[in-house]
């Protein structure tokens, strides 16, 4: 973990390496920069509350509160229960996922038939979860960052390649004292990653 004090910021800097994840306490007010180091790699944000850790980050909530699919600038992510977990207010590239869940062994199982032993952000979400104390969770659906999900007028869609560049990024600014879960997409399977799982770099800067 890399510290440097700008003026009276003090950043704190993580490397998440490919197929892996992190947790980390963020609180109110602090900021949480997301960057893509090499481009073309999702990443899976997943968020529950210190005070109350039943009070999770919802992907349903904050489609329905923004009533949009997508996800800007200026705009919120909400929890599960209604309140306003975190505001974008920086973004570099504009186009992320809210509608999939992590990807887990029985989904690469489903597609790929490849689903043993196959690391995944449900995995690298969850047991830092677990850590945290926080109720077991049988699904996680996540702030899929960079991902880029195509809808057709039918209502269905396609997954094509990130539109990040090598360090694209977006910031994230707690609205609550938050327990924040980061994961590194492990997809090399088909183009959600652009075919290539790649590390990611995470700063908190808090004042
Ligand atoms: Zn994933």
């Amino acid at each position: 973990m890399k510290k440097e004090r700008q003026g009276m910021r003090m950043n704190r800097e993580y490397i998440v390496p490919a197929k892996n994840g992190i947790k980390i306490r963020a609180a109110k007010g602090a900021t949480i920069t997301i960057v893509d180091i090499e481009g073309k790699q999702v990443v899976d944000f997943f968020a529950a509350g210190v005070k109350n850790k039943n009070e999770i980050l919802s992907t349903g909530v904050t489609i329905d509160c923004n009533e949009s699919l997508a996800i800007k600038r200026d705009q919120c992510l909400y929890t599960n229960h209604y309140n306003k977990m975190f505001q974008i207010i920086e973004d570099t590239v504009g186009t992320h996922d809210l509608i999939h869940p992590c990807c887990r062994k029985e989904m690469y199982e489903y597609f790929y038939k490849n689903g043993k032993d196959h690391p995944s952000c449900y995995e690298n979400i969850t047991d830092k979860a677990n850590e945290e104390g926080i109720p077991l969770l049988l699904e996680v659906h996540p702030f899929n960052i960079f991902m880029n999900t195509k809808f057709k007028a039918d209502g269905s869609f396609e997954v094509l390649a990130p539109l990040s560049k090598a360090n694209d990024y977006i910031v994230l600014k707690a609205l609550m004292d938050v327990n924040v879960f980061i994961a590194s997409c492990s997809v090399s399977e088909s183009s959600c990653n652009g075919g290539r799982c790649k590390p990611i770099k995470v700063i908190i800067g808090t004042s």
